[in-house]
C-alpha cells in the first residue's frame, strides 16, 4: 500500500496519514469494510480472527466495462484506471494505456451472444408411451418447455413434431430404409454428430423456434 500511494502521488512524510485516512474513509464513513466474525467447525469463531473486516458483499455493484487498461512496461491488465495511470504492479513505474476491445474476439462475441437454453428430453421406448406423447405435444406448442429431443427410432415412425431447425444423427443408419423413413422429411438441416461402434442409432431434434 505505502508503494501504491507514492505512485499516486502522495509525499512520503505523508504516507501513514494518507493511508490511515483512506482505511477510515472506506471502512467507517462509507462502510464498504464491515467487521465480521469468521466461524469453523460447528460456527465457532476461528481463533486468531477477532476484529476481522471484510468487503460488504451487499455494498458491490456489477458493472460492464468495455477494453482494458494495459500497463507498457510489464503488460500487466488493469480492468480500470488508476490515478496518474500508474501500474500497480510490485516495483513496475510502467505507465497504463487503454486498449479497446477487439471486436473479432470469438470468445466476447460468445459472451456477448443472446442464448436460448437448451431443455432436453429423452424420447425412447424406456419413456412410457404415454408420457412420449405428452412430450411431443410440449415439443410441438409454442411454449419453450421442451425445445430439444434426445431420440431413437421411437421418433422414426411418422410421428409429426411440427417444424424443426436441426437434426444431429449420433450413428449412421443401420438400412437406407432407416434414413429415408422419416429423417430426411423432419427438418432440412441434417448433421452426423459421430459414428460409434454401437448400432443404435440417436437423433437430438432442435426446433425451429430457436433460430433468432
Ligand atoms: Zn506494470
Amino acid at each position: 500500500m505505502t508503494q501504491t500511494a507514492l505512485k499516486w502521488g502522495v509525499n512520503p512524510a505523508d504516507v501513514p496519514v494518507f493511508l490511515r485516512e483512506l482505511w477510515e474513509l472506506v471502512a467507517d464513513q462509507l462502510q464498504l469494510i464491515t467487521s465480521v466474525t469468521l466461524t469453523g467447525f460447528r460456527q465457532r469463531p476461528l481463533p486468531g480472527s477477532q476484529g476481522a473486516r471484510q468487503i460488504d458483499a451487499d455494498r458491490l455493484l456489477l458493472r460492464a466495462s468495455r477494453g482494458l487498461w494495459r500497463c507498457q512496461a510489464c503488460h500487466r491488465a488493469h480492468l480500470r484506471p488508476t490515478p496518474l495511470m500508474k501500474c500497480l504492479a510490485w516495483r513496475c513505474t510502467g505507465i497504463l494505456v487503454k486498449e479497446n476491445e477487439n471486436p473479432d474476439n470469438y470468445d466476447l462475441m460468445v459472451l456477448d451472444g443472446r442464448f436460448d437454453m437448451l431443455r432436453p428430453r429423452e424420447h425412447s421406448a424406456q419413456i412410457p408411451a404415454a408420457d412420449r406423447e405428452e412430450l411431443e405435444r410440449l415439443f410441438k406448442g409454442d411454449g419453450d418447455r421442451v425445445n430439444t429431443l434426445v431420440c431413437t427410432p421411437t421418433l422414426e415412425l411418422g410421428v409429426d413434431i411440427g417444424a424443426l431447425d436441426s437434426v444431429l444423427m449420433r450413428n449412421v443408419p443401420p438400412l437406407p430404409s432407416n434414413y429415408g423413413n422419416v429423417r430426411v422429411a423432419l427438418a432440412g438441416a441434417i448433421g452426423w454428430l459421430s459414428t460409434s461402434p454401437m448400432r443404435e442409432l440417436t437423433l437430438m431434434i432442435v426446433p425451429t423456434s430457436m433460430t433468432h
